[in-house]
């Protein structure tokens, strides 16, 4: 689009001259935002100037022009049309780039210097613009602070009004802010110079990826930092919110909150209440936990179809969408919360024809929560109104629906008193104000309804008159003129005039004045009707303002309203998360879980929820008793493609689904809440990070050892698997036996491995551990898997047989089975080395020997008798372990 000279006065013949007004006005402004692509307005378009340009030009694929620049030299250019300016920020945002946007904001049509300042700061956790956001997901943006002993930080989500601060002091940073961050995904990180100069803190924070981190100078000192919050929230004290003396904390969020408004240069209405965010306050999952578990996406291809969100989630609004995701990440652990919600999916399920009404009207409320952040910030319309009127009328309905329940004091009937039947009052303000359809720009009026202003309705009168002669106009001159093919147009250069063809011109009148000559003919205008166009354009231009100023005083009283409005949209994503809940508990044939306090999991007939929808077999669902006394852990074996990933991570699913307050995938489930949900998998080979495949799963499985409580559930899937056997079996021995054995009680734990050597960990922690397998039959050496699980272990591993059946070569799998007798055999004779070395049935005295020798080095008089104890029980177990290898080795051989 060219730039027309009309509106561009200021920069006409000095497009880019560093000499020029306009091009010191250029620079002073680029000073302040030295860390942003400057976005100059200059009339139709955006222009980025100098390195700026360089940038825009190679991220946003556009032409780099220059002009020659005075004493500057030539200065490089690159620009954006105004009207597509949303989609170019939101790409370079997402590069990870700041962009401030530079209006001009006097009108551009009188002489002289265009005023122009910075309206807003786009970066990627202010983002706004509805087409650059995930719908269904939050957009969040942290701060951090720390000191020597502690860290703290704060959340916000500009496009909803979010916003938190992590209560109190966060300890190890390393462990608690980290996993955190992993969980809540940030699009950005702000933090003090100290921080961001700190290169292990910020190595620490480049580890959660897709986290843009800027050091930023937004922080305060305490007292500012509480008198800045005070003020925002219009209180005198913050105790309100539940904060006692959380300094940090406190600074935290107002540095995010101080940045945030310095983004927007606005009061950032929206932003209501600021949440304790407690770090123990729902289940927790870890990041590779929820990666392991494929709950957003699944592992191999990155897709969301897969994922246990693909199953969970037909919410139809935005917040619902959000809610759930976020009910997702941290499910509850509070055993009354999450009856409440079954009890509520409960009163829905006996009500479909309610339930389903109550769908097709969630179906049509828009995102509000978006919808109100860009009203509060000034980046709204009329139609926004609009829409915000039929969002709450809709809303109102729903309360009906959900009153009807009959169900006081229930979850749903909170939610509906959360909807304020003030309401009303504003949809019957925007109703009055605003007409049914308004345009997207809010500075050329059809915005306001006749009868709301009087001078506007005699100026719209006036209008109306004139336009009315205009069109009269045009009859009257073909009568009086004869010129039958006169026409009275308009066009925004030259406004009102006639126009006659060529052939005509002869009869012209001398009254008319002529305008402008075209090929065909030529363009004329009369006094009278240049006074018709005066009024007509006056009047507009008043109008237009007037309009303007009474959409804000709208928008303001509106704003005024803002807490019920968002109080409103929380309930409505409540409600879309539990109405999901209910259908697809239905339609999923889902049971309501029976919630113990015994430590218990006893599922029956349970399936995966996700697995169960994709295979085309049938699913064959499975029982399992866990507890944490008799049988806290089950080792697990089975060839591989038997199922026992499946079958493990389903236990995972149904108790994170049932603290979600989901009804789950089983015939009956009865489940003690788990405080942590821990899954490792050894194969899992794509958490890449610069540490080995190897490395990454110890580093995880010294999490879980660490952290793992009696009431959290383990999921072990092949841990040992990324290293040599001996090592593998040896490290899996070693962790199954700490978990049974270090925890009091133990936490529930199922271990799935192809070593059957870990099947011997029965024999030794009888009490906890049970050996149990997933069935497979033989069919001519072919394995037929039955998905089952049975008690006791596995014998047979079937692996070349697998290979088979995923069409490897034949010669290849003749060739593994030669191997595999070679390899079988030699196994069996090297044990025999080793055994020779340790069997007292094989040298009789070898055994004995060293036995003997230890029981000599004992230096029991500095022994403490547990010491002495634990000495002897370590003797008795080797005696045994030999014995025990010996026959083995007997056996085999
Ligand atoms: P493993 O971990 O033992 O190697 P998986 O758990 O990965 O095996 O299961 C392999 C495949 O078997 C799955 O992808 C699925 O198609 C099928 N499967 C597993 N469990 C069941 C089941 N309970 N019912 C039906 N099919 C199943």
């Amino acid at each position: 689009m060219p730039l027309t000279t009309s509106v561009l006065p200021d920069i006409v013949g000095g497009m880019a001259d560093f000499s020029t007004p306009m091009m010191r006005q250029y620079r002073s402004i680029k000073e302040q935002y030295p860390d942003c692509l400057l976005f100059y307005r200059m009339g139709d378009f955006y222009e980025l100037f100098n390195e700026d340009a360089h940038v825009g030009a190679s991220v946003l694929n556009i032409t780099l022009t220059g002009k020659a620049g005075g004493k500057d030299g030539r200065i490089p250019m690159a620009g954006v049309p105004y009207h597509a300016v949303d989609n170019y920020i939101a790409k370079l945002v997402k590069a990870g780039y700041k962009v401030a946007i530079c209006e001009q904001l006097s009108p551009p049509n009188k002489k002289g210097l265009v005023e122009r300042d910075v309206v807003r700061i786009v970066t990627p956790g202010t983002l706004l613009d509805e087409n650059s956001l995930d719908k269904k997901a939050n957009n969040f943006i942290v701060s951090i602070l720390a000191d020597d002993t502690s860290v703290a930080f704060s959340i916000a989500d500009l496009s909803t009004g979010f916003f938190a601060v992590s209560e109190g002091e966060l300890g190890n940073i390393n462990k608690v802010l980290i996993e955190e961050l992993l969980r809540l995904q940030p699009s950005e990180c702000i933090v003090p110079d100290t921080l961001y100069n700190d290169t292990e803190f910020l190595k620490l924070l480049r580890g959660v990826k897709e986290m843009n981190i800027y050091p930023s100078t937004s922080f305060l000192n305490y007292n500012d930092a509480k008198r800045f919050l005070n003020k925002h929230f219009g209180v005198k004290t913050l105790e309100g919110f539940g904060f006692t003396n959380n300094s940090l904390g406190l600074n935290a969020a107002a540095g995010l909150l101080s940045y945030l408004k310095d983004t927007q240069k606005g009061e950032l209405t929206h932003i209501k209440k600021l949440s304790l965010y407690k770090k123990d306050d729902g289940l927790t999952l870890d990041r590779s936990t929820m990666i392991n578990l494929e709950l957003f996406s699944t592992i191999r291809e990155h897709d969301t179809r897969g994922s246990l969100l693909s199953v969970m989630d037909q919410t139809t609004t935005a917040m619902g969408g959000r809610l759930l995701k976020l009910w997702m990440k941290k499910p509850l652990i509070d055993k009354k919360v999450i009856e409440e919600r079954f009890d509520a999916l409960e009163t829905m399920g006996s009500d479909s024809t309610k339930r389903s009404n109550l769908v097709t009207l969630l179906q049509e409320i828009p995102d509000i929560e978006r919808l109100l952040s860009r009203l509060s910030v000034n980046l709204g319309n009329a139609r926004d109104l609009v829409n915000l009127k039929l969002a709450l009328q809709t809303i109102l309905e729903c309360k009906k629906i959900l009153g009807s329940f009959q169900s006081k004091g229930s979850l749903l009937y909170k939610e509906a008193t959360n909807i304020s039947s003030d309401l009303k009052k504003i949809i019957t303000l925007i109703d009055s104000v605003i007409v049914a359809e308004p345009p997207i720009t809010t500075k050329e009026g059809r915005m306001i309804r006749e009868g709301v202003d009087e001078e506007l309705d005699t100026l719209k009168n006036r209008i109306n008159k004139s336009k009315e002669w205009i069109i009269e106009l045009e009859r009257t001159e073909k009568e009086k003129t004869g010129i039958t093919s006169l026409k009275v147009r308009f066009n925004k250069v030259f406004g009102f005039y006639i126009e006659i063809s060529k052939s005509y011109l002869h009869l012209v009148p001398p009254t008319y004045m002529r305008k402008q000559t075209l090929v065909n003919g030529e363009r004329f205008v009369t006094e009278e009707l240049k006074e018709h166009e005066e009024i007509i354009l006056t009047a507009e231009e008043k109008i237009n303002t007037i309009e303007y100023k009474i959409f804000s005083e709208t928008l303001t009283k509106i704003l005024e309203s803002t807490e019920s409005i968002q109080r409103a949209a929380e309930s409505i994503g409540v409600i879309d998360c539990l109405t999901n809940f209910s259908i697809i508990s239905e339609r999923n044939r889902y049971v309501r879980p029976k919630l113990l306090y015994s430590g218990e999991i006893r599922i029956k007939g349970g399936r995966h929820p996700v697995v169960e929808k994709i295979i085309e077999d049938p699913f064959v669902p499975n029982d399992v008793t866990l507890d944490n006394v008799s049988q806290s852990l089950l080792i697990i074996t089975g060839p591989n493609m038997a199922g026992k990933s499946v079958f493990i991570r389903q236990v995972a699913l149904i108790t994170l689904m049932a603290q979600m307050g989901c009804f789950v995938p089983a015939q009956s489930a009865h489940l003690t809440i788990a405080d942590r949900i821990f899954v490792r998998s050894g194969a899992s080979d794509v958490i890449t990070s610069g540490l080995s495949t190897f490395m990454v799963e110890m580093v995880e499985t010294a999490h879980i050892l660490h952290n793992a409580t009696s009431n959290s559930l383990i999921i072990m899937d092949e841990i040992g698997r990324g290293t040599s056997t001996y090592d593998g079996i040896s490290i899996a021995w070693a962790v199954a036996e700490y978990l049974v054995k270090n925890t009091k009680p133990s936490p529930k734990v199922l271990f799935a491995t192809h070593y059957h050597e870990l099947q011997k960990l029965e024999d030794e922690y009888p009490k906890q551990i049970k050996n149990f397998h997933m069935a497979v039959t033989d069919e001519k050496g072919s394995p037929i898997f039955l998905h089952t699980l049975l008690p006791g272990g596995a014998s047979h591993s079937f692996g070349v047989a697998v290979a088979r059946l995923a069409g490897i070569p034949e010669v290849v799998i003749d060739k593994a089975q030669e191997m595999l007798q070679t390899l079988e055999y030699r196994n069996v004779t090297e044990k025999g080395k080793i055994y020779q070395e340790f069997s007292p049935l094989l040298d009789a005295s070898l055994g004995d020997r060293l036995l003997h020798k230890e029981l000599e080095n004992l230096d029991i008089a500095n022994m403490t008798p547990l010491e002495a104890l634990n000495k002897i029980s370590e003797l008795k177990d080797k005696l045994k372990i030999i014995t025990s290898q010996h026959s083995a080795f007997v056996d085999a051989d």
